[in-house]
């Protein structure tokens, strides 16, 4: 078996849309394409044909692209069942524990709300990918915009279920302004300042610096580090518990 190929096309401002092939089986996914013509491009760059559209959920610099690359590829969109009426195009609707593959791989669905109702993640673990739209980001996570803080932790605490070596693939490039974020919560965590050395730096030569892994995540992600005595001492919340730690941080963060 071939390596699962998976390439960044940069679309909109910040969006980060994937292609997925596997070479193997002739099978090319392309998760949440805000725009259909930088997703064209990079196929046609290489040669390959579009088999799938993958969305993580409804929103418009998710899914913008969707029925015009359908249209041209006859590619079979898959999103989130319990947000067909918001999915455009939509073939296949997928839940937790929906058996969904690609060719030979196999992803499995995990179902994590909050940003919206109904956000999915793909995890590919064989392939040692998952794509987390809007939910986790390098360094952050998503608003909440239809969800509580107690939603998103839980969805967060999933994605922390997964392997610490799975890398992950966020919608966005916000990885700059959610490092110097951290810093104001964890200036103390040395993992955090190396991290945002090479994402300055990264950044600088205008490179993505996406994918990051779950388990560097865990080292330097504010959001998912409830438990941090320095993050507990900046907040002043001791004896807070992790939700309410989170839902602070969510809420300062919204206006940092
Ligand atoms: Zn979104
Ligand atoms: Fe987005």
């Amino acid at each position: 078996m071939t390596a699962l190929e998976i390439e960044l096309v940069p679309c909109l401002r910040d969006n980060y849309a994937y292609l997925v092939r596997d070479a193997g089986d002739g099978v090319c996914a392309i998760v949440d394409p805000s725009e259909a013509p930088p997703v064209r491009a990079a196929l046609d760059s290489r040669g390959w044909r579009l088999t799938h559209i993958l969305n993580t959920h409804h929103h418009w610099d998710h899914t913008g692209g969707n029925a015009e690359l359908k249209e041209a590829y006859g590619a079979t969109v898959v999103g989130p069942e319990k947000d067909r009426a918001r999915i455009p195009a939509i073939d296949v609707g997928v839940e937790e524990g929906s058996p969904f593959a690609l060719g030979s791989r196999r992803a499995r669905v995990i179902e994590i709300p909050a940003h919206t109702r109904a956000h999915i993640a793909f995890a590919f673990e064989d392939d040692s990918a998952v794509f987390t739209g809007d939910t986790l980001f390098a360094m952050g996570c998503g608003r909440l915009f239809e969800g509580t803080p107690e939603m998103m932790w839980r969805s967060l605490s999933k994605l922390m279920q997964l392997n610490e070596y799975i890398r992950v693939y966020c919608g966005h490039e916000y990885t700059l302004a959610n490092g110097r974020f951290a810093l104001t919560l964890e200036p103390g965590n040395r993992d955090l300042v190396s991290r945002m050395r090479e994402v300055e730096k990264l950044r600088a030569e205008n490179a993505p610096t996406i994918p990051s892994t779950i388990g560097l995540e865990k080292r330097t992600n504010p959001f998912l580090r409830v438990q941090s005595d320095e993050i507990r001492r900046t907040l002043n919340m001791r004896d807070a518990s992790e939700v309410e730690v989170f839902a602070e941080m969510r809420a300062r963060k919204d206006v940092f």
